[in-house]
């Protein structure tokens, strides 16, 4: 197996000649089955870095390769788009169909699948995101989080090694936020799918086994959720918080409650506490 589905060297991304730069000498590396949340303040180039992981943008310096493939390359174009899928924040924006399951043809039908295997893929991707009885139905009639979930499915139908989400949940509700959340957990868990998670919820983040920040076009930021947020002041300088779980984990070590850091989410708080009694 290659070392990594996703890498970036020395890469740095202006919009206009002359401008300064939206990503500024970034280097970073995804290896298969990494799960990555990616955290930043509005402008600190989040959404330039998705676009160029999966070669929507080609960097103006540097080198950014999907499975090895080189994305400035235009041979390469049409398998890159395939393996790195990307979904966007705005569900109403993705979909182009007035039903379900040619809305997930879509792609198949742009990287020429044969039709006979279309059916196949369609519902398996449709049932991977949990939405297969929606197969005939209007996208339009759906919640944000079933719209996001075709989105994905839409992406997975073609089989990609990794999924790109920028800001994918920051238009839902919290229902269609967990919903979202989860189908793409369990992608990555249990198919080993690559996942670049950009986000401004950071209890989402700390769900991610692995943490990046980005402050100005740079990566400042690189390690376990344990790691990146207990550095609670450096967060705050760049105007990030920290996950509710490790501000509260914060106030009971505060009152001599024996509370390990590395309890950051619901779940592990609860049965942090619970042990202590
Ligand atoms: P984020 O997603 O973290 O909010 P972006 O990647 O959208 O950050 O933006 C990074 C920088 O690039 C910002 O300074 C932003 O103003 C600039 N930028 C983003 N999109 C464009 C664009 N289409 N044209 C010119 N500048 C842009
Ligand atoms: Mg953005």
């Amino acid at each position: 197996m290659e070392e990594f589905i996703l890498r970036v060297e020395n890469v740095s991304y202006a919009y206009e000649e002359g401008a300064g730069m939206a990503v500024q000498d970034m280097n970073l590396a995804f290896r298969p089955g990494e799960m990555t949340a990616v955290l930043g303040h509005n402008g600190s180039g989040k959404s330039t870095l998705a676009k160029l992981l999966n070669g929507l943008y080609t960097p103006t310096v540097g080198k950014v390769t999907v499975c090895g493939m080189d994305t400035a390359l235009d041979e390469h174009t049409w398998q890159i788009r395939q393996s790195a899928g990307l979904v966007f924040q705005n569900p109403d924006n993705q979909l182009v169909a007035s039903i379900v399951r040619d809305d997930v043809a879509f792609g198949l039908e742009n990287i020429g699948v044969p039709s006979a295997e279309m059916p196949g893929r369609i519902e398996d991707a449709l049932r991977d995101v949990g939405m297969l009885d929606f197969i005939d139905r209007a996208p339009h009639m759906l919640s944000g989080g079933q719209k996001q979930r075709i989105a994905i499915a839409g992406i997975l139908a073609m089989r990609p090694r990794a999924l790109i989400l920028d800001e994918a949940t920051a238009m839902l509700d919290p229902k269609g936020r967990r919903e979202v959340f989860s189908v793409v957990e369990r992608l990555n868990r249990e198919q080993g799918i690559t996942v670049v998670w950009i986000t401004h919820f950071m209890e989402e983040a700390a769900r991610c086994r692995r943490v990046i920040v980005m402050d100005q076009g740079k990566c400042v930021m690189d390690g376990t959720p344990a790691e990146v947020f207990t550095q609670a002041e450096r967060l705050r300088a760049m105007r990030l918080d920290v996950p509710p779980m490790v501000a509260l984990g914060d106030l009971l070590r505060a009152r001599g409650l024996r509370i390990p850091r590395e309890a950051m989410d619901i779940e592990s708080m609860a049965r942090e506490v619970l042990a202590c009694r």
